[in-house]
């Protein structure tokens, strides 16, 4: 007898954005069929109507394309606004189509139905269409062992929805056939499915389905030992529209700050009138916060799964090289924010300055336009080069830089940094920097050398002690801290313009008295 080629299927709800945990089982999916020569389908489970759409369609196939997981069937692989990923012409592989709902409007289900309809494994009530769970069902799962449930505890279910829900399979028996069609030889998800699978085990044996390998991946948790979810993002949100008393904009902030709903977006809205980040949940959140994907794979490959000597950082070839499912455990795993920013902070620190440069470039270009604006494209190396060594995220330069982008009068001066570096000493670093605003009206060569060399000779000059006694109380005028990457090219990526109204702003605002 010759194995079955591995078949995986990646088969999400679209009813929201891609989630940390549908990446882990993604990445999963795709590592044991890449391992096995086999093949990862990709099938939308888009039966509940009124919670699918095709927005969150597209965010999973854009997401997914993100990360790098592309799949052998399914929709086409293409993050191009102009093309419909529904339209069947496009989907990739024989076994579609992709999509349930067109497999119920194929009539694949019902056929199916009603055989077990005709052979009274299934019957009508005013509900709809149930299933007869009168058998006891055992089951092996790969990660979790032996599962036996004796049929006084199975009750029947439905497996076809009423007139009110479009007469549409339920996810039950969906998921069942569609696994089977396919051909799929492991079915690999959350543990949150893994209560489901003896109704999929019933299915499969009154279908005459061979049952596929059942994996079930263990819950991902926050440190606080609660289920990381999206409700997560609302919780924050909600808590700082609160403490913000932040006024509902409309009914559905009102429901959202009754805690009726907690719709991501709104959360999303109230974060950015505030101007706070949220806990990133969803793979969108992550890439928004500039993690690298390579990175955050290689995190969450580790969450339930580890290759056994002790290796944390690896790439995906090294993944399909390793991966298996005898590693993976059965309890569940915390998701841990500081480690993977370790891990980011290792990949963008050992990276090569231009490739900083580009990844840097083209975050900004997506979610921060406004250092685009004002560095402009030309003098962007020069402030990738600044902050590639202290980094976290591709966030951090944008973070730490505020005050490159920021108005000049927005400047708020640190009360530490000015008594340290402007007032002591009868105002000494005042006088110096009230001299030295004239060597830089006077500066035509407006280059962070040039620049470098002014400080330099002006620090001779006046005998100060060193280029700190300049540096640093112009840190403070330009930035209102004592902290910037170096002042040459500080200097230079802030413009003459910027930094004389800066200056003068800051010897007008700040006297001795304000001591
Ligand atoms: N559509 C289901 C979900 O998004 C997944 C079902 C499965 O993987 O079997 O939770």
């Amino acid at each position: 007898m010759t194995a079955k080629k591995v078949v995986t299927r990646f088969a999400p709800s679209p009813t929201g954005n891609l989630h940390i945990g549908g990446a882990r089982t993604a990445l999963f999916a795709w590592a044991f069929a890449r391992q096995n020569g086999g093949q990862l389908i990709l099938r939308l489970e888009d039966t509940d109507l009124a919670r699918s759409s095709p927005e969150s369609t597209k965010s999973v196939i854009r997401d997914l394309l993100w990360l790098g997981l592309e799949w052998d069937q399914g929709p086409a692989p293409t993050t191009d606004p102009g093309v419909d990923p529904y339209a069947r012409d496009i989907q990739i592989g024989d076994k579609g189509p992709y999509f349930q709902s067109q497999r119920h409007e194929d009539g694949i289900y019902d056929v199916l139905i009603q055989k077990l309809l005709d052979s009274g494994q299934a019957y009508e009530d005013e509900d709809a269409v149930r299933f007869r769970m009168d058998k006891d069902i055992a089951f092996d799962d790969v990660v979790y062992g032996r599962i036996e449930i004796k049929a006084d505890d199975l009750e029947d279910f439905i497996i076809r929805k009423g007139e009110k829900g479009g007469r549409l399979p339920t996810f039950h028996f969906a998921v069942t056939v569609d696994d089977a069609l396919m051909e799929v030889t492991h079915v690999i998800r959350g543990q949150e499915h893994l209560t489901n699978t003896p109704k999929h085990a019933a299915l499969c044996d009154a279908m005459g389905f061979d049952r596929p390998q059942w994996v079930h991946l263990p819950s991902i948790m926050n440190a606080d030992g609660s289920k990381m979810s999206k409700r997560d993002k609302a919780k924050a949100a909600r808590k700082a529209a609160n403490d913000a008393d932040l006024q509902p904009a409309d009914d559905n902030m009102a429901a959202f700050n009754a805690k009726d709903n907690d719709d991501t977006d709104i959360a999303n809205a109230i974060a950015e009138a505030l101007g706070l980040s949220l806990p990133e949940i969803e793979v969108a959140d992550f890439k928004r916060s500039g993690y690298l994907q390579h990175v955050l794979l290689n995190y969450i490959a580790l969450l339930g799964w580890n290759p056994g000597d002790g290796t944390e950082r690896f790439d995906l070839d090294f993944l399909i090289k390793h991966f298996g499912y005898d590693r993976i455990g059965k309890s569940n795993s915390q998701f841990d924010r500081t480690k993977l920013a370790k891990f980011n902070a290792e990949a963008l620190a050992e990276m090569p300055a231009d490739k900083f440069h580009e990844l840097l470039l083209a975050h900004c270009k997506a979610y921060h336009l406004d250092f685009l604006d004002k560095i402009g494209e030309a003098n962007f190396q020069t402030f990738a080069g600044m902050y590639q060594a202290r980094s976290q995220t591709l966030n951090t330069p944008t973070e730490m830089g505020r005050f490159f982008v920021c108005d000049d009068d927005a400047i708020e001066y640190n009360a530490k940094a000015v008594k340290k570096n402007l007032t002591k000493s009868d105002g000494e670093g005042l006088n110096v920097l009230k001299q030295f605003r004239d060597e830089l009206n006077g500066c035509d060569d407006w280059t962070g050398d040039t620049l470098h060399a002014l400080i330099e000779s002006f620090t001779e000059k006046h005998q100060l002690k060193n280029m700190g006694s300049i540096a640093q109380p112009l840190r403070v005028a330009l930035t209102g801290n004592a902290v910037s990457p170096e002042i040459g090219p500080t200097l230079e990526l802030l413009g003459k313009q910027t930094v004389l109204n800066r200056i003068d702003r800051c010897l007008k605002t700040i006297t001795t008295d304000s001591d």
